[in-house]
Parts: structure tokens; C-alpha cells; sequence
């Protein structure tokens, strides 16, 4: 039945786990294998109910349960794959638990996209607050619910949500988020106070001191502005960003040549996208941001890069 299945000829692999299904009821392999055949047919609702049929033989053991989880998750059915997942913790191995409790949270986290998707605004926050409850370091729940509390004309709590996000995981994104929420309100002199904010609890980070740059020059702040990019190491003077500001200083300082030397530098590195993400799973690059990796599946793995 397995070679069967492997060349593809998935209604024989069915048929003959089925037959030892009959010789020996008992079977564990055989109600495991025609849960494969199943999946590979794309029968899933007979996979679930012969997985579940090997739950009653074994009980406690989990694979059958992960099974049924991973048939759910790719059906989308995410409220019964957090109920089998709440399961499979409850049953896992200690060295495992861990692990399946971060599934759930990542499952919870679909779960709430789904019903922010659908226009279900509480639903999602509720499940949002839930991740982070469970997972503090879950940095695309903050960008999701600050997102929702927006759509339901909560912009403080959005805002609130972002400053405990930052705080909790330092992320740039986080910040980045933040300063979109406040300019889009036209509230220049809070990105500049929340960039300073931000310096005060990561004081040797030099993005930070960057983006604290880029603020001052929006509210034509350039000596501010200067000051903070002269004391950058020299690790982002590369960036698109940097040119960038360096060009904004020099035109406000009304030196234009200068300026637009630096503008040109900036174009040369390609203004249109300055952050980028990389993976902390699998290393693989993206220019955009998402919840998932696109290239490995692992949640909450990407990571803001300037370039
Ligand atoms: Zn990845």
C-alpha cells in the first residue's frame, strides 16, 4: 500500500490498507497509513475520522492527534486545529510541550487574521491579546492588533500597543509602525519624542539613532538631526536612509549642492525600499513583511534589516 501510494496510485494504496485494516482491526500501521492514502487523495474528511479511529486504539500517543491538527490547519478550520492543539499539549511529552505550545499561539495568531479578515474587529483583537498573552515576543500580533484598535477608531490604544511592543521586543518594526500611526495623525513632534523614547531604552542601537534623524528633519530640526547622525559608528553610513537625511540637512541648511550629491547617492541605493527582512529560521531575504516566512513557514521569524 505504501509503494502504492508512492507511485501515486493512491485508490490501490486505499484499497489494500483498507484489506489489512480487516484482517487485523487492531492495526495501528494500517489505520496510519490509510490516513496517508487518505490526505494524498485529498479525502480529509476520511483521513480525520481513520485518525480518529487510531486515537481510540492509542489514546495518549500523538501522532494520530497531529495528524487530524495538520489536516484542520490546511483546511483552515483554525477554531477545531485549536482545539486539537490544545490537546496535543495537554498529552505531549514534557520536552515537547514547548514547542506545541508555541503552534498554538501561532495558530491562535491565524485564527485571529481570518476574523480580521471577515471584518470580525473584537474577535480578532480578542485573539491578538491572546497571543500576546501566551507569547509576549510575538511581534507580528502587536503590528495586527495595533491594526485593529485603528479600524475600530481606538488610534490610543493602537499607539499603546506599539509602545508595549517596542518595549517588550525592541523591535524596529514595531517602531517603524508606531511612527506610520503617529504621522498619519500629522503628529511629527511625537515620532521625534517616540524615537527619543526609543533611544533612551536601546541607547547603542544605531538604527534607532537614525530613524531619531530622519525624525528631526521632518520637523526641520536639522541641527538635532546632525547631531544625531554625526554620532553614528559609521556601520550605517552606507544606507539609503542615511544619504537620505544627509541630503535633507544639507538642502535645509540651503547647501544644494551638497544635497543633491547626497540625493544622488540615495537614489543610487535605491530609495523606494530601505527596510527589508530576513528570517531568523532559514536566512531567507523578503521585502515584505508577513507574520510567516514565506520560505520556511516558521512564525514571527522575520527580522527588519536596513539597507
Ligand atoms: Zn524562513
Amino acid at each position: 500500500g505504501v509503494i502504492r501510494r508512492m507511485d501515486g496510485m493512491v485508490s490501490e494504496a486505499i484499497k489494500l490498507h483498507s484489506k489489512a485494516k480487516g484482517i487485523d482491526k487492531n492495526s495501528v500501521t494500517a489505520l496510519m497509513e490509510l490516513g496517508e492514502d487518505y490526505i494524498a487523495a485529498e479525502q480529509f474528511t476520511n483521513a480525520v475520522s481513520v485518525f480518529q479511529e487510531a486515537i481510540g486504539l492509542v489514546g495518549r500517543s500523538l501522532p494520530p492527534h497531529i495528524r487530524i491538527r495538520d489536516i484542520l490547519l490546511k483546511t483552515r478550520n483554525f477554531k477545531e486545529a485549536i482545539a486539537a492543539q490544545k490537546r496535543i499539549v495537554s498529552i505531549a511529552p514534557r520536552e515537547q510541550a514547548q514547542e506545541e505550545r508555541a503552534m498554538l499561539v501561532a495558530l491562535t495568531y491565524e485564527e485571529a487574521l481570518d476574523k480580521l479578515a471577515e471584518g470580525r474587529f473584537y474577535d480578532a483583537r480578542d485573539g491578538f491579546k491572546s497571543v500576546l498573552r501566551n507569547d509576549g515576543q510575538f511581534i507580528p500580533a502587536y503590528l495586527k492588533l495595533a491594526e485593529v484598535y485603528e479600524r475600530i477608531g481606538s488610534t490610543k490604544n493602537s499607539i499603546k500597543t506599539l509602545e508595549k511592543g517596542f518595549k517588550a521586543t525592541r523591535s524596529i518594526l514595531v517602531l517603524k509602525a508606531l511612527e506610520m500611526f503617529l504621522s498619519a495623525r500629522g503628529e511629527m513632534d511625537k515620532v521625534v519624542d517616540n524615537y527619543k523614547w526609543a533611544k533612551n531604552l536601546e541607547s547603542n542601537n544605531e538604527v534607532i539613532r537614525l530613524l531619531l534623524a530622519d525624525a528631526y528633519v521632518n520637523v526641520s530640526n536639522f541641527a538635532s538631526a546632525r547631531a544625531e547622525i554625526d554620532s553614528l559608528n559609521g556601520s550605517l553610513v552606507h544606507t539609503t536612509l542615511y544619504h537620505l537625511i544627509e541630503g535633507k540637512i544639507q538642502h535645509g541648511e540651503n547647501n544644494i549642492d551638497q544635497a543633491l550629491d547626497s540625493y544622488a547617492k540615495a537614489r543610487e541605493k535605491e530609495a523606494a525600499s530601505c527596510l527589508s527582512f530576513t528570517c531568523i529560521a532559514c536566512g531567507g531575504g523578503s521585502h515584505e513583511f508577513s507574520g510567516r516566512c514565506k520560505a520556511c513557514g516558521q512564525w514571527n521569524a522575520l527580522r527588519a534589516v536596513l539597507s
